[in-house]
């Protein structure tokens, strides 16, 4: 990996150089969802899409706009009230506070489109409403409603793989309404032969169900046929047979514009784009490169479960000891509020083999050569980024669609192992965890696994350069924009 890659990332983020293919008017509007995982895909979709002269305004709200660098060469950010800033939310269920972003961005975000259709009345020369395309996450699909209220063309963005959204169309369609037995295979078009520990956890695990968010993996397929058009953060050869069938079964083109990523971890072609402009939580930078430097090629393996994800306390215990067991050396991220369920003392006692940090910046440290396996819990960019950088995996699927991602790590794209769940203890054991780390890293095992991620990592170079299918597809998404 380029050396420039692995140096801290300075000043602004995106410099774009306005392109004269389209007009001054040409301006959208992109509403992500707040968390890390959908923030930064919409973000540098926006920087693409502003590097080829569209006037990006980013839609926040206020529990995301202390995390956002602004950026004001490559897009806006508005910030508009989700309603946390009233009163103390922190005792909120997921229930409660999706039900409140619902309803508040309902109204704020109507509020800012009819303040900006007001301000560009009276501007002369404007158009009456400046907005050409409302782009939001298809995790929200009320908003469209919003758009289409006040006549602004809309289009969803998919933050999860094209695969994921398939099931959950068919399952919304009536296929496999009632539960399957746990060894029962599922089959269904264009997708390997699935297991229920394969589909999407919202659909069969009643531990960890949760109505709103089983609801809106429904409704996002309600407005389809009205949207202008539909983006994915995939690219054409990663989902290929599953693409063209939602294509002929939604009777919509899909635009593929992924993956996702600081251009300079892939084309390079914007040479300030070394990160996402947005960290949930400050990355420990210099720890880590320090630590990884001193590390032998492809000796460590990075862990890390994302944002989210919250595995048990015996979960993180076996873990621990596997990593430990496994005898390399090991880069952990352990986020401040899942310290505690360490065990005593592993932190001083892995200092030798190992470092714990509470967060970092996951694109340099899997674009470091000394990098050679990534235990990931199969959240969609994180996988996205192991394919990119060319870093096969060990997976540890927690819930929602990560279980699906990991079918696909290690059936279909072939880049590493899945960690097997003991169902007896209801955890993944140190054993197995220390066994699949071992058949990743391994000269001989590790070897067919090695080979795969260094052929996705030149795929998706290839979809986002030039002429690339995503690349292609920005450059159609703004045609289509001037009509
Ligand atoms: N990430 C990071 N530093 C970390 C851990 C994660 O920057 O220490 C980023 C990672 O690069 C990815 C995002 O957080 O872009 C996690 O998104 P993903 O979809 O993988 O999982 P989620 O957090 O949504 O479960």
């Amino acid at each position: 990996m380029d050396k420039a890659l692995i140096d801290r990332p300075t000043g602004p983020a995106v410099v774009v150089q306005n392109s004269s293919a389209v007009s001054d008017q040409t301006q959208i509007l992109v509403f992500p969802s707040p968390g890390q995982g959908h923030m930064s895909p919409m973000i540098q979709f926006s920087k693409r899409l502003a590097s080829k002269g569209v006037r990006v305004t980013l839609v926040i709200t206020t529990t995301s706009s202390n995390s956002i660098q602004t950026h004001a060469n490559s897009f806006k950010v508005e910030v508009i009230s989700d309603g946390s800033e009233q009163g103390n939310k922190k005792s909120e269920t997921i229930e409660e506070y999706l039900e409140r972003f619902r309803r508040v961005t309902t109204h704020t975000l109507a509020n800012l489109i009819i303040t900006k259709i007001k301000t560009s009345t009276c501007t002369p020369g404007a158009s009456e409403s400046e907005f050409k395309l409302f782009v939001y996450d298809s995790s929200m699909p009320w908003l469209s409603d919003v758009a289409q209220q006040h006549g602004i063309a809309f289009a969803p963005f998919f933050t999860q793989s094209c695969a994921v959204t398939a099931i959950y169309h068919q399952f919304h369609q009536g296929a496999f309404m009632t539960e399957p037995s746990a060894t029962a295979t599922m089959l269904l078009p264009c997708l390997p032969p699935l297991g229920i520990k394969d589909v999407p956890s919202f659909l069969y695990d009643h531990a960890k169900s949760y109505p709103s968010l089983f609801n809106s993996s429904r409704d996002q397929f309600s407005n389809l046929s009205e949207a202008k058009c539909l983006l994915w953060n995939t690219f054409d050869l990663l989902e290929d047979e599953v693409l063209e069938w939602m294509t002929s079964t939604l009777s919509r083109s899909i635009m593929t514009i992924g993956p996702t990523i600081p251009s300079m971890f892939l084309d390079k072609r914007f040479e300030d784009d070394l990160d996402y402009s947005f960290n949930l939580y400050s990355p420990n930078v210099d720890a880590c490169m320090k630590w990884l430097d001193c590390q032998e090629n492809g000796s460590v393996v990075y862990v890390s479960f994302g944002s989210y994800a919250s595995p048990s306390k015996d979960q993180m215990e076996e873990i621990a000891w596997g990593l430990k067991n496994s005898n390399y050396n090991i880069l952990w991220v352990v986020k401040q509020s899942e310290k505690e369920k360490l065990p005593i003392n592993f932190v001083e006692g892995i200092s030798e083999k190992g470092l714990v940090v509470s967060w970092c910046s996951q694109l340099q440290v899997l674009a470091h050569k000394a990098v050679g396996c990534f235990v990931t819990h199969c959240g969609w960019n994180s996988i996205l980024e192991a394919l990119s950088l060319g870093v096969p995996m060990v997976a540890m699927p927690q819930w929602s669609d990560q279980t699906t991602n990991a079918k696909f790590i290690e059936d279909v794209w072939k880049t590493g192992v899945r960690v097997k769940v003991n169902e007896k203890l209801g955890v993944a054991t140190r054993d197995e965890i220390a066994w699949c780390i071992t058949t990743v890293l391994e000269e001989g095992s590790g070897m067919e696994m090695r080979k795969a991620s260094l052929k996705w990592k030149r795929l998706a170079k290839e979809a986002v350069d030039v002429g690339g299918s995503s690349d292609k597809n920005m450059d159609e998404l703004v045609a289509k924009l001037e009509l």
